[in-house]
């Protein structure tokens, strides 16, 4: 027997792997499978090209457990370990550099976990004592038990084993104890080892016989899954894909499509990430892309490796050059990662735009399954927006679809205004906004539908990407100003006229909470509809961005402003005119002569006031005396018209048939306006 320390200086390491590793203490199973694979696979090469002469076996690795004695056993039948091996593998090489390390890193926990890699030594996160039994491949080699209890101290000595390969025996910590249940190890296994290339067995397959599960003598094999993403996509067919999707993802529809990633210059990478179907947000996980160093599981958060919006996506990828045991901060900060971030990005667009262009139809189809994909991605990712621009898809409210280009074409020549800006025209709702719609078709305009979740935002996006566009929802004014092709006529009414009008208007629009009204005219079409209700784009925008950004919530409880606009080239419109002409002029005409006198009167005293330094005290108060003077008489008119127009159906008729259309005239009001369109028939 031999004794010795292990090639490590610094007082204890082991102390050093128990703190720092303390939150990921499976992994020691991960580190013992991925060994014992990789002797298995070794003896498969050495016995490929001749090295090797002997029976292979039924290779397989098996973990064991043994609760009373305490231990978990990994066995495999690969290479085995000399004493010498041990010697040079374990004892000396584990803790080469070590002690440097620590020096410069000893200030660091993520650092220290970032850069080393603890392969057989983090057996010890778990194990007061571990034994390693080996019998190497090697012809004459003798069996060999190696032995430490944690300290740097191993003991060595020569030992029965017939079986070729390596037995590690874990005797298992007391604050460890979970390990020894099978259930926890079997999910461990299914985690870190369901794509190995080497059939890892857990006990035996069971089955029910008499009332209770018992075991059968089938090996109970954990990676049963074959992991596609290491074939050439050649060899695969759709249902290939679709079935290891649902190995990996139980529980879920059919993805819609999927990206086959296979890369070998300047990094190696290999994965298949697939964009699932979601049924509604909740389904939204960002931890469904695990990633795997050479078949074996390292972590299912990617942030950093994976564009944040591509993490919405489910799957896999693997590849060696991915450090393993490292700190997110680590990897986020690693070149290759970054560029494995952006050839990722680069990929699926690619992808994207193949499917766009060879699948039209089917893309069309899947268009608002992926679409939230795609507006992320371009919201969030500036390369993937400009190469999403290609292909993405605008679906019009008769559910068309077009690609942005064919969209500007389309419109260009029709929905151009006078300044040269293209206004887009969507619309979010197609049952509340129907009359706005049919009014933008009806004129030969194509209205997009902008319904989904992201719509708002990615609106924004796009017009900074498609140059001298504007985009408006169909209901933000009449259609006349939304496109403008000419100067628009101003209405031709007098100054009287307008008061009057907006007086009269204004004061019968029924009560509705949180919102405010204001009037406006326009010389539209004698066709066009006689009153309009439509809310400015702009408002409407920055209610709807405040609502998605906090601490911005008080622009919510803004009421939203909506503008009544009266066509005064409407014959019904004209009626209301003349008829309050005819009752009004000889009460309102005296009331504006005077207020015009007054108005002048204060102008002329304001004007005195060239430098703006503020009126002398007694002219002030002449002004002030004035203005009181001004808004009797205003409110002597408004109480004037208001009488009269309260016992004017028709312009209640005029503003509730507007109100209607826009969905705004609702409980007592919507009564009331029903009771007196049955009144006047
Ligand atoms: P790494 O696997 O990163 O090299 P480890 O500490 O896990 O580091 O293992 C050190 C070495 O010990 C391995 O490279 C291998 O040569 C040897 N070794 C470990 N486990 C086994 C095993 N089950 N069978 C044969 N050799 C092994």
């Amino acid at each position: 027997m031999t004794k010795g320390t292990i090639g490590v200086t610094t007082d204890n390491i082991f102390p050093v792997i128990k703190k720092f590793l303390y939150s990921d203490h499976e992994i020691f199973l991960r580190e013992l499978i991925s060994n014992a694979v990789d002797a298995t696979q070794k003896l498969k090469t050495l016995s490929s090209i001749g090295e090797y002469k002997g029976e292979l076996g039924d290779l397989k690795v098996t973990v064991a457990i043994d609760k009373e004695a305490g231990t978990i056993t990994v066995s495999d039948m690969g290479i085995g370990m000399t004493a010498e091996d041990v010697d040079k593998y374990i004892n000396q090489i584990a803790f080469s550099g070590a002690e440097e390390f620590l020096e410069k890193y000893k200030n660091s926990a993520n650092a220290i976990i970032g850069h080393f890699g603890l392969g057989f030594y983090s057996a010890f996160m778990v194990s007061k004592k571990v034994e390693i039994r080996s019998l190497s491949y090697k012809e004459g080699a003798k069996p060999v038990l190696w032995s430490c209890d944690g300290s740097p101290e191993y003991e060595m000595t020569e030992t029965e084993k017939t079986s070729r390969g390596t037995d590690i025996v874990l005797y298992i910590d007391d604050d460890a104890k979970e390990f020894l249940e099978k259930s926890r190890i079997d999910s461990m296994l299914k985690k870190y080892c369901r794509f190995l290339p080497v059939p890892i067995v857990s006990g035996k397959e069971q089955e029910w016989k008499d009332g209770k599960y018992v075991d059968t003598d089938r090996d109970n094999v954990i990676n049963n899954i074959e992991p596609i993403w290491t074939k050439k996509p050649a060899d695969l067919k759709d249902e290939d894909y679709i079935s290891f999707y649902h190995a990996i993802q139980p529980g879920q529809e059919d993805p819609l499509f999927w990206i086959h990633l296979n890369v070998d210059y300047p990094f190696n990478l290999t994965g298949v990430l697939y964009f699932p179907k979601i049924k509604n947000n909740l389904d939204i996980r960002k931890d469904r892309i695990q990633l795997y160093c050479n078949r074996v599981f390292v972590t299912d958060s990617v942030e950093g490796v994976v564009p944040d919006f591509l993490m919405l996506l489910q799957g896999v990828i693997d590849s060696p050059d991915i450090p393993l045991n490292v700190s997110r901060s680590y990897l986020q900060s690693d070149a290759r990662v970054k560029q494995i971030s952006s050839y990722i990005t680069k990929k699926v667009s690619s992808r994207l735009a193949e499917i766009a262009k060879n699948d039209a139809k089917a893309f069309e189809e899947k268009w608002n399954d992926i679409k939230i994909f795609i507006e992320y991605g371009m919201l969030t990712d500036e390369k993937f927006c400009d190469a999403a621009l290609k292909f993405m898809l605008l679906e019009d409210t008769d559910g068309k679809f077009f690609k942005l280009d064919d969209y500007k074409k389309l419109i260009e020549s029709t929905q151009t205004d006078k300044d040269g800006n293209m206004v887009v025209l969507y619309a979010t709702d197609k049952e509340a906004q129907y009359s706005y719609i049919k009014a933008a078709t009806d004129k030969g305009y194509n209205v997009l539908m902008m319904n989904g979740q992201l719509d708002s935002a990615f609106i924004g996006t796009l017009e900074q990407k498609v140059e001298k566009s504007h985009f408006v929802r169909v209901d933000s004014d009449v259609i006349e100003n939304l496109i403008k092709k000419e100067d628009t006529k101003e209405a031709d009414i007098t100054t009287m006229q307008r008061n009057v009008l907006t007086t009269v208007f204004r004061s019968q629009i029924p009560a509705i909470e949180k919102a405010d009204f204001t009037i406006a005219f326009a010389a539209l079409g004698e066709e066009s509809t006689p009153v309009v209700v439509t809310q400015s784009e702009y408002m409407r925008r920055m209610k709807e961005m405040a609502a998605l950004q906090p601490g911005m919530s008080f622009y919510g409880d803004f009421p939203d402003s909506y503008i009544v606009t009266l066509n005064t080239n409407h014959r019904a419109v004209k009626k209301v005119m003349a008829a309050a002409g005819e009752a009004l002029d000889a009460t309102v005409s005296p009331i504006e002569d005077e207020l015009t006198v007054v108005n002048s009167e204060i102008k002329a005293i304001r004007d005195t006031d060239k430098d703006y330094k503020g009126l002398p005290a007694d002219k002030q108060k002449e002004v002030d005396e004035k203005e009181k003077t001004a808004n009797e008489l205003r409110e002597k008119e408004r109480v004037a018209v208001t009488e009269w127009a309260n016992s004017q159906d028709t312009v209640k008729q005029l503003i509730d048939i507007a109100l209607l259309s826009n969905g705004l005239l609702k409980g007592e009001a919507l009564s009331n306006f029903l009771k007196r369109s049955i009144d006047l028939l």
